[in-house]
């Protein structure tokens, strides 16, 4: 019974190593709240964004830790871009609670307007990205610019 015991632990142990290689894979930079930015295209395809679009999401490590991963069209882009994108993701982390990577038209709203008022330029961004094929975000840029608009006249 032992021994199908250790036979079954190492099992798993290797499966979670297994899971932490292959679904993280090493730290790019850490951003300025120190969460560890790491770089997976087969992950952040499974989040449903498509490789040949610059993405990015944030999740849970294995010690529930949140990160965020990005794929390499991501970091193709100019700084201005990926820092537009890291600071949307850093607001899911700060507003929104931990250990999920699917986000509702609220929360998706929400971590617009904390990058926006990050000071980073998400409007843009929003808009390089809907000139992508295949990439419907119209309506999130239309609510952002209102409320920009707010905040600019207040
Ligand atoms: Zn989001």
């Amino acid at each position: 019974m032992q021994f199908i015991r250790d036979f079954i632990e190492g099992l798993v142990a290797q499966y979670h190593l297994g899971i932490q290689d292959m679904k993280l894979g090493s730290i790019q930079w850490l951003t300025e709240d120190d969460v560890p930015v790491y770089c997976n295209d087969d992950m952040v395809v499974i989040s449903g964004c498509p490789s040949r679009v610059p993405g990015a999401f944030t999740c849970e490590d294995l010690n529930n830790n949140s990160v965020i991963v990005v794929n390499r069209r991501l970091l193709d882009q100019d700084q201005w871009f990926i820092d537009a994108v890291i600071a949307h993701e850093t607001g899911h982390i700060k507003l929104h609670s931990g250990g999920r990577c699917w986000f509702n038209a609220r929360e998706e709203y929400e971590a617009d307007v904390y990058a926006f008022l990050d000071g980073v330029e998400i409007i843009r961004a929003l808009e390089f990205l809907n000139n992508l094929s295949g990439v419907r975000l119209s309506h999130r840029i239309k609510r952002l610019k209102a409320y920009a608009e707010e905040e600019v006249c207040l």
